[in-house]
């Protein structure tokens, strides 16, 4: 497969193919569940498929967790946090966090083509962010593992026990990073199960941790699907529950976690502002709405997918942006030069086919740049909607796709008014050059994360989480070392 240009075929200037050799990658043809320190057959007996969506290509058969299955990851979890690994002191737990962060970068080529063969992601992405991040997370949270006691939690932070953990598939890795890391140098073990269409990094990430000597049982990963993950929130033998997903099962876990005493952290969906003023450098700011909401297909849950537009640059902004998508290569993830990857599967498309279709039917004018599909495998092109009200479903629902609506204002009250007409609460971004507005703005928009003249930037250094719909809680800087520690 190659990648195409968005522009008209044929036209000059035609990238060569460049293709990131898969040769690096070797995918096991079934995989078990890793308890205990190793690869263990599921006690249920049942495996799934786990495809290449840029080729509907099955890619390996992976094990389906059953409840037996959920119960034994827990008690293995259980066993090392009361006889290992609960009982190092930080230096130690630091170690193998240093470990693991240099495996994940000296393995990075074969952790980015998996990621990419499974997620459908850009190889760039993959190479460039999740990766790279990845190991950040490790080499960050190694940093605070013994210095618990100065992080303002009181002289001897103790942590909480056994955490269960459930990802989504948008940075499978990436999440896992997110997710261990903290818990790991806070002294908790783990079950962490990732999303059924992505499993194939979290199970290299095992294999690294395997290998990095981590006392058996202090990670596990149990794959599988939604009955997996509900399994293993409702296990009665864990402390602490940590969810990244859709605001829907989010809602569901909450409820099952009520009055049972576990503690519980939320990052769920949003539907972020993307503010441009008329002072804002325009050709700055449409990088920005690019990156805010076609990086990674849009399959981001703090994407800029509602871009608001100050009327009087309106029409220059949304000429430029169209001209800027018309540059756009889409196609196979694995080529360097591919901006937009595949949908990661058969229901996220049919998921962005419907929204996309109810913006049709509610008035908005829907574009997109000329863009031949690939004709196996799971796409949607860049498409933009103007014209958009705030009552309109794209402008309200979480699309999850590379699909912008664009609104406009007047004032900068109109804007926070705007940008804040919405259940969702998790970033948002500001353009212009005005220092003392990116302050004025800040302040009043009710979002976790507010990203000024830039957008999508992340640190391990820095909290993320949301407000409202979009969950509670904060991951990554000191805060996020709050949710796993009894201070
Ligand atoms: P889900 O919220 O269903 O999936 C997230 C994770 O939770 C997956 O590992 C999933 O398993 C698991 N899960 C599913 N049901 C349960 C349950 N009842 N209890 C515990 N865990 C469960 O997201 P989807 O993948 O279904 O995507 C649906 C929509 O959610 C997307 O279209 C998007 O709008 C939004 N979304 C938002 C994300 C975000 O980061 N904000 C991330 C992913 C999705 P399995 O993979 O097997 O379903």
């Amino acid at each position: 497969m190659t990648s195409v240009s968005t522009t008209t075929p044929g036209a000059d200037w035609e990238y060569a193919p460049a293709p990131e050799s898969r040769q690096i990658v070797t995918i096991q043809r079934e995989y078990g569940l890793f308890i205990g320190g190793e690869s263990v057959p599921p006690a249920s007996g049942e495996h799934f498929t786990t495809l290449n969506p840029a080729s509907e290509e099955p890619l390996a058969s992976v094990a389906q967790a059953g409840e037996a299955d959920v119960g034994r990851a827990v008690a293995s979890a259980r066993e090392a946090f009361e006889t290992s690994w609960g009982r190092l002191p930080g230096r130690e737990r630091a170690k193998y966090l240093y470990r693991i962060a240099r495996a994940v970068q000296e393995r990075a080529r074969e952790f980015a083509v998996l990621e990419s063969l499974d997620n459908g992601k850009p190889i760039k992405e993959s190479r460039d962010v999740d990766v790279p991040l990845a190991a950040a997370h490790f080499f960050y949270h190694a940093g605070w593992a013994d210095k618990l006691g100065y992080a303002g939690f009181g002289p001897d932070p103790r942590p909480v026990g056994v955490a269960g953990q459930v990802i989504p598939w948008n940075f499978p890795l990436l999440m896992a990073a997110w997710k261990l890391a903290p818990a790991l140098a806070t002294g908790n073990t783990c079950v962490l199960k990732p999303a059924e269409t992505t499993p194939l990094t979290a199970l290299l990430l095992a294999e690294v941790i395997a290998e990095a000597g981590l006392p058996p049982g202090t990670v596990n990963v149990i794959t599988g699907d939604g009955r997996t993950g509900a399994g293993l929130v409702g296990h009665p033998g864990i402390d602490k529950v940590a969810f990244t997903g859709s605001t829907e099962v989010g809602k569901q876990i909450q409820q099952t976690v009520a009055g049972t005493g576990k503690r519980l952290t939320l990052e769920l969906g949003g539907k972020a502002a993307n503010v441009i003023f008329d002072d804002a450098p325009i050709d700055q700011a449409v990088e920005g709405v690019v990156n805010g909401i076609f990086f990674n297909q849009g399959h981001v849950c703090c994407a800029g997918s509602r871009l608001l537009l100050q009327e009087s640059v309106a029409d220059a902004v949304l000429d430029r942006l169209k001209r800027r998508l018309a540059t756009l290569r889409l196609g196979d993830p694995l080529d360097k030069n591919t901006d937009i990857g595949a949908i990661n599967s058969r229901q996220q498309l049919d998921k962005i086919e419907g929204l996309v279709a109810a913006g049709e039917a509610e008035g908005a004018q829907r574009w997109s740049p000329p863009c031949q599909l690939p004709a196996r495998g799971y796409w949607f092109p860049p498409t933009v909607f103007s014209g958009v009200s705030q009552s309109h479903k794209i402008a309200r629902e979480e699309i999850f796709g590379p699909v912008l609506s664009v609104l406009t204002f007047r004032t900068p009250e109109e804007a926070v008014a705007k940008a804040n007409n919405t259940p969702y609460g998790l970033s948002a971004g500001i353009w212009t050059e005005k220092g003392s507005r990116i302050l004025w703005m800040a302040g009043r928009l009710r979002a976790g994360v507010v990203w000024a003249n830039t957008y999508n930037r992340f640190d391990p250094a820095s909290p993320f989480g949301g407000y409202q719909e979009s969950g509670f809680g904060r991951e990554g800087g000191r805060a996020g070392l709050a949710a796993y520690l009894d201070a």
